[in-house]
C-alpha cells in the first residue's frame, strides 16, 4: 500500500492518493477526525461505511448523519458515498466482512477506521462502568497493535452471538481485518485524537457535534456518566 505519511503534531497519518478511499464511520470524535482528515486531502471518490443495530438506529443515525453533513460543509468535498447498513442484531464479525467485500469488490482499494487505544488502565480504574475483559484486552494501553489488518483476539468460548461466532460458517477464535484496512490511531489514545482538533482547527466546529456517549437514554446529548463518556471527557476536558 502506497501511502503518503504526513505529521500532525508527533501524529503520523498515511495518506492513500492512488484510488477509492473508504472510511468506516460510527458518529464518534475518534472516526469523525479521520473523516474530516480524508476529505479534505482525498482527490478520489470517498466511501463511508456505517453499521447500526437496528434497535439503535434513532439514536445513532441521527448522529452519524450530522457528523458527516459537518465535514462535508466544512471542506466542500462532493464526491462522497454514503452506505449505511442496519442489521436487527448484527454479529460482531459482519463490520470485517463488510470492509473485505467492500475491498474485493474493487470499491475501494483501503478501509480506513478510527479505533484508538484505551487511556492507561489507572485513569478508568475508578470508573463507575467497567468495560468487559476482553474488549480492554483489544486495545489496552502498553500493547503495539498493527496498523494494517487490526485483529482482535477472542477468549476461548466466546459466543457473542447467535448463531456463534464465525466467518462464512467457520467458527472463529479471532476477528482479522483484511491487510488493506488501516487504523492510522491504533496505537495512540485519546488524548491524541484531541490533539487532532486542535491541529486541524476544528474543535470548535466538528467536535462538539461528534457522540462517544454510549448510553442511550440520553439521545442527542452526553450522559457523562458511561465509560465512553469518562474517555472523552479524560481527553478533551469538556463533552460538548
Ligand atoms: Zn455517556
Amino acid at each position: 500500500m502506497n501511502l503518503e505519511y504526513v505529521d500532525i503534531d508527533g501524529i503520523r497519518i498515511g495518506l492513500y492518493k492512488d484510488g477509492p478511499v473508504g472510511i468506516s464511520v460510527s458518529c464518534g470524535a475518534d472516526s469523525a477526525i479521520i473523516l474530516y482528515w480524508l476529505m479534505k486531502n482525498v482527490e478520489h471518490d470517498l466511501h463511508i461505511y456505517n453499521l447500526i443495530a437496528e434497535y439503535r438506529k434513532d439514536i445513532l443515525e441521527p448522529a452519524f448523519d450530522i457528523v458527516v453533513n459537518k465535514c462535508i460543509e466544512l471542506t466542500g468535498k462532493t464526491n462522497v458515498f454514503i452506505h449505511k447498513l442496519h442489521v436487527p442484531k448484527p454479529p460482531p464479525e459482519l463490520m470485517f466482512k463488510v470492509y473485505k467485500d467492500a475491498l474485493d469488490s474493487g470499491e475501494v482499494d483501503i478501509v480506513y477506521t478510527g479505533l484508538t487505544k484505551f487511556p492507561p488502565d489507572e485513569v478508568y480504574a475508578d470508573w463507575e462502568e467497567k468495560l468487559p475483559e476482553w474488549h480492554v484486552q483489544t486495545r489496552r494501553d502498553g500493547q503495539v497493535f498493527a496498523e494494517f489488518g487490526f485483529e482482535m483476539q477472542l477468549p476461548a468460548g466466546t459466543n457473542f452471538a447467535d448463531p456463534p461466532l464465525s466467518i462464512d460458517g467457520n467458527p472463529v477464535d479471532k476477528l482479522a481485518m483484511d491487510k488493506r484496512a488501516y487504523s492510522p490511531l491504533v496505537n495512540h489514545n485519546k488524548q491524541s485524537v484531541a490533539k487532532l482538533y486542535k491541529a486541524l482547527g476544528v474543535l470548535d466546529t466538528l467536535y462538539p457535534v461528534t457522540r462517544s456517549c454510549e448510553n442511550d437514554n440520553h439521545p442527542g446529548s452526553h450522559c457523562g456518566k458511561c465509560w465512553w463518556c469518562g474517555e472523552r471527557m479524560w481527553a478533551f476536558g469538556f463533552l460538548e
